[in-house]
């Protein structure tokens, strides 16, 4: 059965000696990977460092793929209760596309949720799943028996347990601390994006439609690799932000902060902004699998500790919960004992290989000086470029689209990882 515990104002709770599956994160992914696991039969233990319900600095939307997610999880009529929207605006170099989410593999809604409330929702479902959970409980050690991790050391309250596991999932964020001490590398020099957030009243808090500015400019008017948004929550507010692409050699010179501010003025009439931007938070974004040493015997990395962010909008919340599925059923098909070294690596590779290798190559070139400002205006000018666009920018192309874009994606992106210097999650063979 499962335990919730908050150590304010409560007996701190001892974890369980051994578990078959331990989780360590309860965002989205973690929660999602307990679900599955104990849904499965499996008995889990899902550890959270952050008392819930924590905030985690986020755009708050859910693609149509997230969506899915959702569904198959049995929540995505609780999101949709909350926001729904059924497409997405494009702006920018003069230029407004209007373009309907597609009507593929995907929902045709997607949703918008802060993540106080949506991270705390999927995490009462591991519970309800029958998944043990302890959140204010941080893993702080990692003990091996040869290859494999025998057990965590948990810190709760200041008290140091031991948990035995046959399997360790990490999904720890985009820091990924026990990712770290697993060996877990990040390459800088491919595209990451840093962004921020923020709450604004709006009177078009409702509106059907989250909103991108592709002609993302600072207070100077320097155009920046990176866009703006606005994501409608329906409570009144809206999601307003801002992300960067940038790369260890060239850097994103913009303090973001400020640049917020500024794209809040600009976007303050049309969006029909009132009050002041509240709970401003940014926060780094490794993307497209830029991570090697995702996998050992029995353990894996998953969501955005191994880096499964798409390059070109920085949503990850998707990814997070489909890479939580495509993990535990691998374990439950292979079992328990299955080495994961390889298995897991080859696995991410497979499913978004192609994908986030272009998606790297496009947001590496958006960080080239000349680029945006020659191919924006070209783009933003053609629909059917922006509906492609659409289903790119939006996690929405599929393995199994057989259409002219689902094509040309695919094949671009193989090439594109035919020449990666390095292969994508550090997966090879
Ligand atoms: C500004 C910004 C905007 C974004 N907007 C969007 C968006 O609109 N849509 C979208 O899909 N994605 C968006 N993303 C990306 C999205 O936030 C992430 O992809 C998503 O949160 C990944 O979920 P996760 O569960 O993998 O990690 P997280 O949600 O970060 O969860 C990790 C958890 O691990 C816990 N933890 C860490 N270390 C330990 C430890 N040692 N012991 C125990 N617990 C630990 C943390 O407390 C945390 O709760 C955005 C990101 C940023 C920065």
């Amino acid at each position: 059965m499962g335990v919730v515990s908050s150590l304010t104002g409560r007996t701190p709770v001892a974890p369980p000696p051994s578990v078959e599956v331990l989780v360590v994160g309860a965002g989205p992914t973690g929660s999602a990977a307990a679900i599955w696991a104990a849904r499965a039969g499996l008995d889990v233990l899902l550890l959270d460092a952050a008392v819930f319900p924590r905030d985690k600095t986020c755009g708050d939307g859910l693609t149509p793929r997230a969506m899915a997610e959702m569904d198959r999880l049995g929540l995505g009529g609780w999101a949709r209760g909350h926001a729904t929207n059924t497409g997405l605006r494009l702006m920018g170099f003069g230029r407004e596309q209007v373009i309907d989410w597609p009507d593929r593999a995907f929902p045709t809604t997607g949703s918008a949720v802060r993540r106080t409330v949506l991270d705390d929702r999927i995490r009462r479902e591991a519970i309800t799943a029958g998944a043990t959970m302890i959140d204010g409980a941080r893993v702080t050690g990692i003990e091996y028996d040869g290859a494999r991790v025998a057990a965590a050391e948990v810190t709760i309250d200041g008290a140091v347990h031991r948990v035995a596991c046959r399997v360790l999932i990490v999904a720890d964020g985009v820091r990924s601390p026990v990712g770290r001490m697993l060996g877990r590398t990040w390459h800088r020099d491919t595209p990451y994006g840093v962004a921020a957030r923020a709450y604004i009243a709006s009177d078009r808090h409702d509106d059907p439609r989250i909103s991108s500015h592709l002609e993302l400019r600072d207070a100077a008017g320097t155009l920046l690799s990176g866009y703006g948004w606005i994501f409608p929550l329906g409570d009144g507010t809206v999601n307003i932000g801002a992300g960067s692409l940038q790369t260890a050699a060239r850097p994103a010179r913009a303090p973001m902060r400020p640049l917020l501010a500024h794209y809040v003025d600009r976007r303050r009439e049309d969006w029909e902004l009132t009050g002041e931007a509240e709970s401003f938070a940014s926060a780094l974004l490794p993307m497209g699998g830029a991570v090697e040493g995702v996998a050992g015997a029995n353990w894996a990395l998953v969501g955005d500790a191994a880096a499964c962010v798409n390059p070109l909008n920085g949503e990850g919340i998707d990814y997070g919960l489909e890479g939580a599925r495509l993990l535990v059923d691998l374990l439950t098909a292979r079992g328990l004992g299955a080495d994961l070294t390889r298995a897991w690596p080859l696995l991410l590779s497979t499913h978004y290989g192609p994908s986030f290798a272009l998606a790297r190559r496009l947001a590496g070139l958006l960080t080239l000086p000349r680029f945006l400002p020659a191919a924006g205006p070209v783009g933003m000018s053609s629909q059917a470029l922006m509906t492609a666009a659409v289903r790119v920018m939006g996690n929405l192309v599929t393995e199994q689209d057989t259409d002219l874009v689902g094509r040309t994606w695919r094949a671009v992106g193989r090439g594109a990882e035919r020449i990666d210097r390095r292969p994508l999650f550090g997966a090879s063979g």
